[in-house]
């Protein structure tokens, strides 16, 4: 049976005050928010979805908004940067527009042919803009103009002690295969390759570990066609030894999480059902989503959250 991965589904990460967080990723960023519902194991605070025009899997960067909760430290043992793809000729486009929104960024460096930028959310969560070709759409419809949209991740980078050991795990189970290597950094692909498809491992400093908190990432998710591959690769998993949890459903896909070897958290989730399941694609990320389980407390929910305004195409972004 194949239970290969096909690339990355999405990545979770920590953030500050949550109108701050959709300033940013909606109003600079240009991404869409694709849903907005709350911590299923904490309905009293949000956990925000941004991606492309269609919430489709390897665009979506989600956060569990924590306003008061402190800060993390990156290091080892954890997934240093999201790359998001950006087109080709766009860069100049990017440097201006992080620039005028007073959000600095570091030279621009070349990495496996491609240009990259790397620069930081507002709560110190380390970014990159993948400059390459990438025949994926963006969100059109954002503040950003479509010849310039991100079109979803490029890559993400792992940074362990082991960096053989997490290697085996993703090429054995998993379903990569190592593409490239480069000042101390190995590129492998799942599915079709590319972007969206790339992960990179690098070795770090066991003595420098993470510590989670704001501007952290949670977890990353790798993707799997469907529920049959995902009930496969767990009984695998678990067979490995590792703790994998039961299959859980995050209502717009069904997920897995188990630990690898370097220390980061690994999820595997299912395409479908996608984000279309509870709200039509125009309405994506407009109304307060709850799955049914909690609907009985909607009233208390919706009181507890903050408001929280979406910056729209053509309006000045208020960063
Ligand atoms: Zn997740």
């Amino acid at each position: 049976m194949n239970t290969n991965t096909t690339g990355i589904h999405h990545v979770t990460a920590i953030s500050g005050e949550p109108q701050k967080n959709v300033d940013f990723y909606v109003g600079v960023l240009g991404l869409r928010m694709v849903k907005k519902t709350v911590n299923f194991d904490d309905p009293g605070t949000y956990h925000l979805y941004y991606g492309d025009g269609k919430g489709s899997p390897g665009s979506i960067m989600t956060f569990f908004p924590w306003a008061n909760a402190p800060n993390g430290t990156q290091g080892t043992g954890q997934l240093t940067a999201a790359s998001f793809s950006v087109p080709e000729s766009s860069l100049d486009f990017w440097k201006t527009r992080l620039a005028e929104n007073g959000v600095s960024f570091d030279e621009p460096e070349e990495r496996f042919g491609n240009t990259v930028l790397p620069f930081a959310d507002p709560d110190g969560m380390s970014l990159e803009l993948v400059a390459n070709r990438d025949e994926r759409e963006g969100w059109d419809d954002g503040t950003v103009p479509a010849e310039n949209t991100v079109r979803g991740f490029h890559d993400v980078t792992l940074m362990v002690a082991n960096p053989e050991r997490t290697a085996e795990v993703m090429t054995k189970h998993l379903g990569f295969r190592e593409a490239a290597s480069e000042d101390g950094r190995v590129r492998y692909e799942a599915g079709g390759g590319g972007a969206g498809d790339s992960v990179d491992v690098m070795g770090g400093d066991a003595d420098f570990a993470e510590r989670m908190g704001v501007g952290t990432v949670h977890h990353v998710a790798f993707r799997v066609p469907d529920y049959e591959t995902q009930k496969g690769l767990r009984e695998e998993i678990a067979a490995l030894g590792f703790d994998v949890t039961p299959v859980l459903d995050r209502n717009y896909f069904r997920s897995i999480y188990f630990r690898e070897p370097g220390g980061v958290l690994f999820e595997i989730a299912t395409d479908p059902p996608g984000f279309t399941d509870d709200e039509p694609l125009d309405e994506l990320g407009t109304n307060l989503k709850l799955p049914p389980w909690l609907e009985a407390r909607r009233d208390r929910i919706e009181e507890s959250l903050p408001t929280l305004d979406i910056p729209k195409k053509g309006q000045k972004e208020n960063v």
